[in-house]
């Protein structure tokens, strides 16, 4: 069936440039357009993600730490790709035209390139005629992508800093993607809003919870004992049956309580009602661990924070990726550590991207990190050869 779906678009697009304002500068204005967009700064990443989200659309710069692009160029005609390609670079006009006619040359949709600084207009009007029609309709094939096993999870490590400077592996957060048989991995942006309306999120997070414990299962079998963070609803938090479901889980699987972490947005948190209160407070009682996630975003008070009975504060990433170049964004992270710690919480960092970030954040005090610049998230499979070839940032 053909269908557009306005909201949840399936055009994909990648940014591939080692400026980092120029990565997010493309990627804003891709998702004004209507894209999901997503962005690299290295080689490594960029043949990671190319795999991993399938882009309709790259955006290419030229002049790259330790390559030319061209490498890159023939990376992506030698995958068979189809994606669209617009070279974005501040070469002169000769050497960006005979970087797009080799392109051509190997086969690739060669979207035309653009000298910078460019006029974001233009840019914006080459990528609007890149759109295509979405083919996807989440909203239709989310049940069968539930029901036939297309839903699976990857896990991005979480770690414990310490006072030496140094840091651990602590756990792990479990993240959904969709295996869509025609149009490859989708992430959760995508079709967690629609789950969340259509209230699929309840069967959706069963089955997150159950393929999560396998998981933890398996890897205690291998001598790694993780911890394992499962982002929950609102609509479960508020269902009376939700605390003896993963009791029962839990037992099934025979995993300690403290081995699980649900993380619950500031958001949710607030509907604040007498069954949510209740389910917290019995989840807790029994040793699991509860986190509020993407703190700083919602307008929780201080009363109905101290009130809950959550262990885990996790600052929202904008404020820890904005926190290097932006004094408020620093602020607001140290007052939330501040916040944290005074009310005895565990305070994590997420969306730790930058070197300076992660000291910081170590002088400050604050406990926990997660961020690409340790790890994106990666396939179950992947965790273990990680935590084995984990060195700390330095
Ligand atoms: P979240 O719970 O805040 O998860 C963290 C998101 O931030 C993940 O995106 C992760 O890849 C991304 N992230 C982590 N570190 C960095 C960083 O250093 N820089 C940047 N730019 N991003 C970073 P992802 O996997 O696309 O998930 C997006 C959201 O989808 C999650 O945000 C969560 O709200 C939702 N979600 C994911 N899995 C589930 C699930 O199983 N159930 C529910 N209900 N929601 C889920
Ligand atoms: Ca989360
Ligand atoms: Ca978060």
């Amino acid at each position: 069936m053909q269908h557009a779906t306005m909201s949840h678009s399936t055009n994909r697009l990648l940014v591939f440039d080692d400026d980092p304002g120029m990565c997010s500068l493309v990627e804003d204005i891709a998702s004004s357009v209507g894209y999901t967009a997503r962005s690299v700064n290295s080689s490594d990443e960029f043949f990671q993600l190319f795999g991993n989200f399938r882009p309709d659309v790259i955006v290419l710069d030229l002049n790259l730490k330790g390559s030319d692009g061209i490498d890159h160029l023939r990376f992506i005609a030698e995958n068979n790709s189809r994606a669209k390609i617009l070279i974005v670079s501040g070469v002169d006009n000769r050497t960006l035209s005979s970087a797009e006619r080799l392109g051509r040359s190997v086969g690739l949709d060669m979207l035309g390139s653009l000298r910078k600084p460019f006029d974001i207009d233009v840019l914006e009007a080459l990528l609007n005629g890149a759109l295509t029609p979405d083919v996807v309709d989440i909203d239709s094939e989310l049940p069968l992508a539930i029901e036939t096993n297309q839903l699976l999870l990857h896990y991005q490590p979480k770690f414990t800093l310490q006072a030496d400077g140094g840091a651990r592996l602590h756990g792990v957060e479990a993240l959904v993607r969709w295996q869509h048989p025609q149009s490859g991995l989708r992430f959760p942006d995508e079709f967690i809003p629609t789950a969340e309306k259509s209230g699929l999120i309840l069967p959706l997070t069963e089955i997150v919870l159950r393929q999560a414990m396998e998981r933890m299962v398996e890897w205690s079998a291998g001598g790694l004992d993780l911890t394992v963070g499962v982002n929950i609803p609102a609509r479960m938090v508020n269902d009376a049956r939700f605390p003896d479901r993963v009791f029962a889980l839990l037992s099934e699987f025979a995993l300690p309580p403290d081995r699980l972490t649900l993380e619950i947005t500031e958001r949710d948190v607030m509907t604040n009602t007498e069954t949510a209160m209740a389910n917290l407070t019995r989840l807790r009682i029994k040793g699991i661990e509860l986190s509020v996630d993407d703190f700083g975003t919602g307008h929780s008070s201080l009363v109905q924070l101290y009130r809950m009975p959550f262990n885990e504060l996790k600052i929202d990433k904008s404020f820890v990726m904005d926190c290097e170049n932006n004094d408020e964004a620093r602020t607001i992270v140290e007052i939330i550590t501040t916040l944290g710690h005074k009310l005895g919480m565990v305070v994590c960092a997420e969306g730790v991207e930058t070197l300076p970030t992660w000291r910081y954040l170590q002088e400050l005090g604050c406990q926990r990190a997660q961020g690409y610049l340790m790890s994106r998230p990666i396939p179950g499979e992947d965790i273990a050869g990680f935590a084995r070839d984990f060195s700390p940032p330095a």
